[in-house]
């Protein structure tokens, strides 16, 4: 790893980052769900700004981190994120398939906290990253969250290797449709049904009691009536084969890695920096904590995504 050293001539050099990022619209970050952490160290933003223009074909990886400064809790986070706060945890994927009450409370939930999760808004660091795509700069893109930032944030090259909590499929004939087009299925199937939405969870899960829950309406695929799930992959479930070759074969024609808010703790993820590595290919981390691969990368930064990555002056590689 570098080491983190203070030099006074870099931080004339940051002010001047600042001047040439102006393109980067800049939003007022909601920070209740950001772990506490320094403002970026002078030396780390020289660091990766070094990494960053030494990259021609840059391969990001994204997670729950990111989404954190548009005001969408993260589940790992010391402190602040969801396992800390409550003793909730996401749905398995086998119980989801299995039971119909674990339906009926999963689609409650997901109701009563869809019109505050679908209204989440990407923050600078998602509009930094479409930015370097537009750029030149980064080849591909993987999140590993399910709240359609990126995509809100207009970034292309792509991949949500999790899924997407704003599409709904059908388990029977793979129908697929819109979750803002069901949320109007889910209110006439319950006109009198009230709950307050209160806690909503990286993929928009809210809490309800089994009161409130057990008279709610589940509707069915309007094709065939088979059961309607979120194009998501739930704990517990696998990435399909084809969707994992397909970022294999993204990180082969990249040249390094960056990691920005995730902590790399789940598998499917993991695995794409274990093959950088054995690609030995460059790695930096931005992540707010210990994540699993600080050992091998070569850059770790613990700062905000939103604050440290408009920081870092990109050309254009297009013209
Ligand atoms: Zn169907």
């Amino acid at each position: 790893m570098f080491s983190a050293r203070k030099l006074s001539g870099v931080c004339r050099a940051i002010r001047f980052h600042h001047c040439r990022s102006q393109s980067v619209s800049r939003t007022s970050p909601n920070l209740a769900f950001v772990p506490a952490c320094l403002p970026p160290d002078p030396v780390e933003v020289e660091e990766l700004q070094h990494f960053v223009s030494n990259s021609k074909r840059l391969f990001v990886m994204t997670g729950a981190g990111i989404s954190t400064e548009s005001g969408i809790p993260d589940y790992r986070s010391e402190g602040v994120g969801l396992y800390a706060r409550t003793d909730r945890r996401p749905i398995q994927h086998a119980e989801f398939i299995r039971s119909a009450s674990a339906r009926q409370r999963y689609w409650a939930r997901n109701f009563v906290g869809w019109p505050q999760f679908s209204s989440h808004q990407p923050n600078t660091a998602h509009l930094v990253l479409r930015d370097w795509e537009k750029l030149g700069k980064l080849h591909w893109l993987v999140t590993q969250n399910v709240d359609a930032l990126h995509t809100k944030a207009g970034s292309q090259r792509m991949t949500e290797l999790h899924g997407c909590t704003h599409r709904v499929f059908c388990l029977a004939c793979g129908d697929q449709i819109l979750r803002s087009e069901i949320q109007e299925h889910f209110e006439a199937l319950n006109p009198t049904w009230k709950a307050e939405a209160f806690g909503v969870a990286p993929d928009g899960d809210v809490f309800l009691t089994d009161e409130q829950v057990c008279n709610f309406q589940v509707p069915a695929c309007s094709k065939c009536g088979g059961i309607l799930k979120p194009d998501v992959t739930f704990f517990g479930d696998t990435v399909s084969q084809e969707k994992v070759s397909f970022v294999h074969e993204r990180l082969a024609e990249s040249d390094s890695m960056l990691v920005a808010g995730s902590s790399m703790q789940v598998y499917s993820g993991y695995r794409f920096a274990l093959a950088a590595r054995e690609k030995q290919l460059p790695i930096a981390i931005l992540n707010i904590g210990p994540t699993r691969l600080d050992h091998f990368a070569s850059l770790k930064l613990n700062s905000r995504c939103g604050e440290l990555l408009p920081l870092i002056v990109v050309d254009d590689a297009t013209s």
